[in-house]
């Protein structure tokens, strides 16, 4: 699927990838689509489609249960599918490697095992200002009922996590510290690996969580450099199906958590009087799992590899720096989110215009953006903003797209002079 130009042997051809992904062909209000929503959720090649469909089509049945032929072949692809995304992510084992919904039950699943367990009264967890609500109210609900506290580190008017404060607010107290890899708000880039290394040195009784969605869909990722304790991530931004992603976790930590949700699979043996759990992983999968979706996972995960991650994050830096500029040559624009290492992201506010109004104008020339809050409030309470309008890039955007989005933009000012 490496669709490379003649002139430089590492650049995606774009034109010929958008092929891959048949519902770019869509026309919106008459308008070719223009999708800059990918942060909320990336579209699909044929491929993860065709995987899916095939799942039902050909090996369909229950997994890990079953000595029949399409139970073990189901099964064998479903299992295969762990070992591609611990390569994926340089994770030693496919056996830490949990299937889960998404980041959001990744990181509630972390919160209410190892949390529970390891956070006590007057202890300390450490986020930033930047996250997703994801990675803010499962800690909140774990400071509840402990009696914890939660710490923010603060962010300055770039969007970046100012690491000399992040650094100082570690310390004995911390049990856990979370943060994004990128923002999803603000599109700043996170020093995963410094920040980590901070946490080792000045909390050394803290683990480390980092909120990979934003991350694994735009850059190479090695959770082994990183040097964190959990990475969690979603399918859907990545090119996959929604309702499905990964928790790695290193396996000492996942085998000492007890299990979350009870059921089928996630036991050994169950009897009224005492029941044994299954290993890691399988003791956090309660449940028949969402079996063609983590197939079609792996398909996104070989459409990703095959692209090249590191070409994928060329393309789209490229193309970032070049909606950076675009966006700022428009008097009345400001954007929001403007870290030196950004990933994906333009969120900007027009003067005298409500985001929702500007959203709604823009999907008339066929624009998808998302406005508002972007389910990161205290970012916008950071910024002084009630929203923002957000172009997010995907692997298949194009110059010519941010084109159409300026002159969308100018049709919104020219309305609202
Ligand atoms: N964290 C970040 C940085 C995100 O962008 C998102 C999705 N917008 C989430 C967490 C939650 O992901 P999901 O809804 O797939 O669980």
């Amino acid at each position: 699927m490496k669709t490379l130009t003649a002139s430089s042997p590492q650049a995606l051809d774009i034109a010929a990838l958008r092929a891959d992904f048949p519902i770019l062909a869509t026309k919106i209000h008459g308008k070719p689509l223009v999708y800059l929503d990918s942060a909320a959720s990336a579209q699909k090649p044929q491929v993860v489609i065709d995987a899916e469909r095939r799942v039902y089509e050909e090996l369909y049945a229950n997994v890990h249960r079953g000595v029949h032929d399409l139970s073990m072949r189901a099964s064998e692809a479903y299992e295969g599918v762990r070992g591609k995304v611990a390569r994926f992510i340089g994770a030693p084992s496919a056996k830490e490697v949990v299937f889960l919904r998404g980041t959001t039950e990744a990181v509630n699943l972390v919160a209410q095992t190892w949390g529970r367990v390891n956070v006590k009264a007057g202890d300390e967890i450490l986020i930033t200002a930047l996250e997703h609500h994801a990675n803010i109210v499962p800690w909140q609900l774990l400071c509840e009922e402990k009696g914890a506290k939660l710490v923010v580190a603060p962010i300055n008017d770039a969007g970046e996590v100012e690491i000399d404060r992040f650094a100082n607010l570690l310390g004995e107290r911390t049990r856990i510290v979370a943060f994004a890899h990128v923002s999803n708000a603000l599109g700043t880039v996170l020093d995963a690996r410094r920040m980590t290394a901070l946490a080792r040195e000045r909390a050394p009784g803290a683990v480390v969580l980092v909120d990979g969605a934003q991350g694994v869909p735009h850059m190479p990722v090695d959770v082994k450099a990183i040097g964190c304790d959990f990475y969690c991530f979603s399918a859907h931004k990545m090119y996959g199906p929604s309702g499905m992603g990964a928790l790695w976790g290193r396996k000492a930590l996942l085998d000492a958590m007890p299990p979350w949700q009870g059921g089928g699979d996630m036991i050994l043996s169950v009897a009224f009087e005492k029941t044994t759990y299954n290993e890691t992983p399988f003791k956090f999968e309660a449940g028949t799992p969402n079996i063609a979706g983590t197939i079609a996972f792996g398909a996104s995960i070989d459409y990703l590899c095959g692209l090249g991650l590191e070409a994928v994050a060329a393309a789209e830096h490229e193309l970032l720096a070049y909606g950076t500029e675009a966006l700022s040559s428009i008097a009345g624009l400001r954007l929001i989110g403007t870290a030196a290492h950004k990933a994906s992201v333009l969120s900007f506010v027009l003067d005298g215009v409500h985001p929702h109004d500007a959203g709604s104008i823009l999907d008339y020339e066929g624009v998808a953006v998302r406005t508002g809050h972007h389910c990161a409030q205290p970012v916008m309470d950071r910024f002084g903003v009630p929203a923002t309008i957000r172009a997010s890039l995907g692997v298949y955007n194009t110059r010519e797209e941010i084109d159409v989005l300026v002159r969308g933009i100018r049709k919104v000012q020219e309305m609202f002079a």
